[in-house]
């Protein structure tokens, strides 16, 4: 940790609820100052109490095990605002979105506190539509909180992970829940998910499912909505077709159950 964030994370000692130690634990070369100073920011405001292991390091978030002061685990997702890479990928998403409207889109940090704002509002409409996401806790800046998916500090499994080791019966229960989660996000939360995959399906020991990951989704009124909503279901169906061997039904006859 260098000696800058080291002294902005002594500068919060007066408030007696930060642990040295639990802070510690969570500082890797990804924690820049804003970001740290984003964590203390939601550790004032009771949202966190601690965060601990990393769940997932991927190229433009990191997940972290978290917990809030009356102890409930939390999935912590952090932004990570030096990825110029990012900034090409979204913005294909956000062309077009009125949530963006306003944004400087030149401006690497404030579109990507935009997309954590976006992630943590289509997790809101998700899951007021009903769909099986996990439930929002709070954002700020990079920083997005929401339940943790798991039991005992162990995430449960992607659909990707799981799926070989489950019989055809079970697979078909899930393929099921699936189309339903899909018809929900679209008929009545009036979104597409755009990333619709076994790598964004858990599967929890009960075959009951969650969807995850959900900070690409687009109003239904984006102009490019049609076309990412084809993508998703050529997706999971493929996956349900050629990986998990069962048998699905046709692209269309999915593409028309949401109309
Ligand atoms: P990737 O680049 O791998 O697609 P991402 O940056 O888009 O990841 P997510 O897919 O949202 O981020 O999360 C990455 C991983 O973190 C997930 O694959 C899952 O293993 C874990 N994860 C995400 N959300 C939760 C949650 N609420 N509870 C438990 N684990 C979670």
């Amino acid at each position: 940790m260098s000696e800058d964030v080291d002294r902005l994370l002594r500068r919060g000692e007066e408030e007696p609820r930060i642990k040295d130690a639990d802070l510690y634990e969570t500082v890797e070369e990804v924690f820049d100052a804003s970001t740290v100073l984003t964590i203390l920011s939601l550790i004032r405001k009771r949202v966190l109490k601690r965060i601990s292991g990393v769940i997932s390091a991927g190229k433009e978030a990191r997940v972290y095990l978290g917990y809030a002061p009356d102890g409930r685990p939390l999935a912590v997702k952090i932004y990570l605002t030096s990825s110029a890479e990012f900034r090409k990928g979204i913005l294909k998403y956000i062309a077009g979105d009125p949530r963006f409207q306003g944004v400087k889109t030149s401006d690497t940090r404030a579109l990507i506190y935009a997309w954590t704002r976006k992630e943590y509002r289509n997790l809101v409409r998700m899951r007021e539509a009903g769909v099986k996401v996990p439930e929002p806790v709070a954002f700020l800046n990079n920083v997005l909180v929401m339940e943790f998916l798991g039991e005992e500090g162990k995430r449960y499994p992607l659909l990707e992970e799981a799926y070989k080791e489950l019989e055809r019966e079970e697979l078909e229960i899930i393929y099921k829940q699936v189309l339903e989660e899909l018809e929900k996000i679209v008929c009545k939360a009036r979104l597409v998910h755009g990333d619709f995959s076994e790598f964004n399906i858990m599967v929890k020991p009960d075959l009951d499912i969650a969807i995850i990951d959900v900070s690409q989704a687009v109003d239904y009124s984006h102009p490019n909505a049609r076309d990412f909503l084809e993508r998703d279901v050529r997706n999971i169906n493929r996956f349900f077709k050629n990986e998990a061997n069962i048998d699905v039904l046709s692209d269309e006859e999915v593409l028309e159950g949401l109309f």
